[in-house]
């Protein structure tokens, strides 16, 4: 088992979260991080996520998203063995009838590969779920609105186990929830929102013919708009006037790591990042800014400091200014729900994916070395490369090493002066590394 012989390393050389470190007795959400591609699963574990949720091309919101073949998907499940976590698959579109008659073979799989949960939204794919996949776990998706104790109820009584909630309710509303239902409640606490209800919404079918309700939303309500008056046409006047343009809706993205104060003694049971369209880089820092927060939290510590860094982390990887959503009154409008900036910011970006070897996979045996010694390791490279780049390797206990690239060279022993996204380098490294470490530089250094 090389995933288990690389996870005691990494729980042995605290470079990876142990949950049964944790005190007893200490009741621990899950930290369910999104799984858009099997190695983005795998990345998640290696980073602290406790559960990961992905979807198949044709059953899934994020139609889009780099989702999973049927066998894929066996292969996450695996993964999810392995790791000692789990995975859930999300079948959150509301189907209709060509989908409705293809889905019994897709959940009899799901129950075949026994994933740990089935994530939907659809009462008609419940029903379904209910006869073909009987002993999969129900979750209810974020799109079918559940909004009161009494919905919760509702779903509960058809056999769901865990929903969740409305991204549209606030503090006092979840936590009145949970004070009158033991379902399993789940709320986002990361990523990108909606400016509709949960996704509801018909402005990008409306605008290009691609419907957020069959996963291909393109986020027009993101896009800049002008306001033409009927008499004066090419005229276009600015709403809300910005040197960039004029945006009407425009939502800020959701982080909640500065109130898992507030949030982990609720009894939430799962704590959602939303994004299996994002990569690599922002997967790796979000996973472990909440993952260290939330560790803390469990072994009774201070969370000022992993929240603080966490966050600095957080400002670092592509993202729209920040908001805390609906759950708190904004404190102004540094706290608003839409921002007049249209651009996303973002300070550092993705070098590279550590490899194993020239052909390696994650799979890949690798050894903890001696910490003194120099290491080869392999880069597959994902932004442009040249010497004296200082590059920063990301463990999942929140550390960073920065290293210099002084020279490297290609796979087959020749030096090259630059590396372009696709190729991969090699090269020493002072310190232990492994296999889908994420590698960062800052931009323009
Ligand atoms: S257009 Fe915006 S509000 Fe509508 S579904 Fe897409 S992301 Fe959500």
């Amino acid at each position: 088992m090389v995933i288990d012989r690389k996870e005691t390393f990494l729980k042995s050389s605290g470079k990876i979260a142990d949950p049964e470190s944790q005190s007893p007795g200490v009741s621990r959400p899950e930290l369910l991080a999104p799984g858009g591609s099997l190695e983005k699963c795998v990345v998640a574990f290696l980073y602290g996520a406790d559960a990961v949720y992905a979807g198949t091309r044709r059953y899934t919101l994020r139609a889009q998203a780099g989702n999973l073949g049927w066998e894929e998907l066996a292969a996450a499940r695996h993964q999810a063995r392995l790791w000692k976590r789990k995975l859930y698959v999300t079948v959150n579109s509301f189907a209709r009838q060509e989908e409705i008659r293809s889905l019994p073979a897709f959940l009899e799989y799901l129950q075949e590969i026994e994933v740990d949960g089935i994530i939907l939204s659809d009462p008609g794919v419940l029903r379904l779920a209910a006869r073909w996949a009987p002993q999969v776990p129900i979750h209810l998706s974020t799109q079918a609105n559940t909004t009161n104790a009494e919905s919760v109820r509702f779903w509960a009584d058809r056999g769901v186990k865990r929903i969740n909630l409305a991204r549209e309710l606030c503090f006092e509303e979840i936590r009145d929830i949970r004070s009158w239902v033991s379902t399993e409640l789940e709320i986002f606490v990361h990523g990108a929102m909606c400016i509709s209800y949960s996704g509801r919404c018909l402005l990008s079918a409306a605008l290009n013919g691609r419907s957020a309700n069959s996963g291909t939303c393109t986020q027009p309500c993101r896009w800049s708009y002008r306001l033409v008056e009927e008499k004066r046409p090419g005229e276009y006047f600015p709403i809300w006037e910005d040197s960039g343009g004029s945006y009407i809706f425009n939502s800020r993205d959701l982080c909640l790591l500065g109130e898992l104060g507030l949030l982990l003694p609720l009894g939430i049971d799962a704590f959602k990042v939303e994004g299996r369209m994002k990569g690599m880089l922002y997967l790796a820092t979000v996973v472990r800014a909440y993952r260290a927060v939330m560790d803390r939290w469990a072994r009774g510590c201070a969370l000022g400091p992993a929240e603080a860094e966490g966050l600095e982390d957080l400002g670092r990887v592509s993202h729209r200014p920040y908001t805390r959503g609906f759950l708190f009154p904004s404190k102004g409008p540094e706290d608003a729900k839409s921002a007049p900036e249209v651009t996303y910011l973002q300070t550092h970006a993705l070098a590279g994916i550590v490899r194993p070897s020239p052909h390696g996979y994650w799979e890949e045996p690798v050894g903890p070395g001696d910490p003194d010694s120099s290491h080869i390791i392999y880069l597959e490279v994902r932004n442009r490369l040249t010497p004296g780049t200082t590059l920063e390797f990301l463990f999942p206990d929140g550390s960073i090493r920065a290293h210099r690239l002084e020279s490297f060279e290609d796979c087959r022993g020749a030096r090259r002066d630059v590396a372009h996204a696709g190729t991969w380098i090699r090269f020493p490294v002072p310190f232990p590394t492994f296999p889908l470490q994420v590698v960062r530089m800052e931009l323009n250094s």
